[in-house]
């Protein structure tokens, strides 16, 4: 991970803190109470989608690096104790992690977790989909950029990937994974000519469609420069077709803004960290494959978990540290890293 990421150990007087209670449930010094934890349980990916990962892939971590399924769970008890109750595996791309669905069974019994959901480019469905439901994985969120097999193989950079990916698709609807998330990040001249052809398909099947503004990282700026599309422009796009009205959306409590054409199983929605920041809602924390906490998706604060972990030490006044200095935004500029924090890529942090 990037140098210039800031550790957090004890105190930093760098850091603007603010205060946060300290006991009980998690609050951070706004007065957002987290109760989310997305946890990346590797850096490793089977694609390289070009507004994620560069072709060659990226230094990855080392096996000794990474936080072991015991650790990960142990991490999840202390957040849980402290009014954590819904988790996201995510990663890169977590179904490479051997024997993912033993970490959804040891999450699954930590008392006060209630939901766990996973994020999946799909391409290990096939094989996996019922082994992780079976483990007690509520939810799929699935990454699908295009209803064409070339583009899928183009925008992920693995010839191929595409009928692994539709495969994925069938097995989680057949494992019981229904109402499918997919996650569309839209490019242009790439991919938003089919925003009304997702749309389309929200009236047929129970399909929630997620249309993502692409987010500048250290390794995408050509794509977040050149290729951005607004969710308003998404959203005329759509409309275009049918007239949409605001709904609900499925449960899941992500910042997504849902719609949906009258009498439609499926939603349409955006996701807009650029045009409309949802900063103020945030309810989350991450932690990376190798267990750094993180207060939020961009900037340099990160704080250490690993290291006192392994010696011992206690995690929670850490877990309160980083709730104290969990910034009130981000701060992203389109085809700039400034605001980035020196993350290079999505992959490294869970996206
Ligand atoms: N590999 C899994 C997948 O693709 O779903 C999980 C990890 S991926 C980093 C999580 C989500 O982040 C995916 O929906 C992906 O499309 C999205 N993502 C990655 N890089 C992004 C970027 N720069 N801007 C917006 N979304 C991004
Ligand atoms: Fe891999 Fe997901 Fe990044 Fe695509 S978005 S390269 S599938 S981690």
């Amino acid at each position: 991970m990037s140098g210039r990421l800031v550790q957090i150990g004890g105190i930093s007087p760098v850091v603007p803190e603010r205060p946060v209670p300290e006991s009980g449930d998690m609050h951070d010094g706004f007065g957002r109470r987290i109760e989310y934890l997305r946890i990346s349980v590797t850096d490793k990916c089977n694609l390289r989608c070009v507004y994620c990962m560069p072709e060659e892939g990226l230094p990855w971590l080392r096996r000794e690096e990474i936080l072991s399924y015991e650790e990960i769970a142990h991490l999840v008890g202390v957040m849980a104790g402290m009014g954590l109750s819904r988790i996201r595996i995510t990663g890169g791309e977590p179904l490479v992690r051997r024997d993912l669905p033993s970490l959804v069974r040891m999450i699954r019994r930590v008392p006060g977790i209630d939901d766990v959901a996973l994020s999946t480019n799909a391409v290990l469905l096939p094989e996996l989909a019922s082994e992780l439901r079976d483990a007690g994985v509520d939810r799929l969120n699935v990454s699908l950029d295009s209803l064409r097999a070339d583009r899928v193989d183009a925008i992920s950079r693995r010839p191929g990937s595409a009928d692994a990916v539709f495969r994925g698709l069938e097995a989680a609807e057949r494992a019981g994974f229904t109402p499918i998330k997919v996650n569309c990040v839209v490019m242009r001249g790439r991919n938003d000519d089919e925003v009304a052809d997702f749309a389309r398909i929200t009236r047929e099947r129970p399909w929630h469609v997620r249309f993502i503004e692409v987010m500048p990282t250290g390794e995408n700026l050509g794509v977040s420069r050149d290729e951005f599309v607004s969710s308003d422009e998404i959203l005329a796009a759509v409309g275009a077709i049918g007239e949409l009205r605001p709904v609900a959306g499925p449960p899941g409590n992500g910042p997504a803004r849902y719609f949906a054409f009258d009498g439609a199983p499926g939603t349409v929605g955006v996701i807009t960290p650029m045009s409309h920041n949802y900063c103020g809602t945030c309810n989350r924390m991450r932690l990376t494959a190798d267990g750094q906490l993180r207060p939020c998706l961009f900037g340099d604060l990160q704080t250490d978990l690993r290291g006192p972990l392994r010696r011992g030490e206690a995690i929670e006044p850490l877990i309160r540290q980083t709730l104290r200095i969990k910034p009130e935004r981000h701060w992203l500029v389109q085809g700039s890293d400034a605001g980035s924090g020196g993350l290079a890529a999505l992959s490294q942090v869970g996206g």
